[in-house]
């Protein structure tokens, strides 16, 4: 399983690798750059599948 995901900030282009959680969903998530606020798009269950580059742990798993 990977927990090393990076995440694209839609606002400002900013990318920046974090350890995904693996015994919740993050729902938010704040870019270090700009400080916009990232939220899961739609059907996201997290912002590491809407803005990372690995779907999160729970999804991999299935
Ligand atoms: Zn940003």
């Amino acid at each position: 399983m990977k927990l090393q995901s990076i995440i694209t900030c839609p606002e400002c282009g900013f990318e920046k690798e974090e350890t995904m959680p693996t015994n919740y969903c993050q729902l938010k998530y704040k870019c270090t750059k700009c400080g916009y606020i990232m939220k899961p798009k739609n059907s996201d269950c997290c912002i590491y599948c809407s803005y990372g580059t690995e779907k999160c742990p729970p999804l991999q798993v299935k």
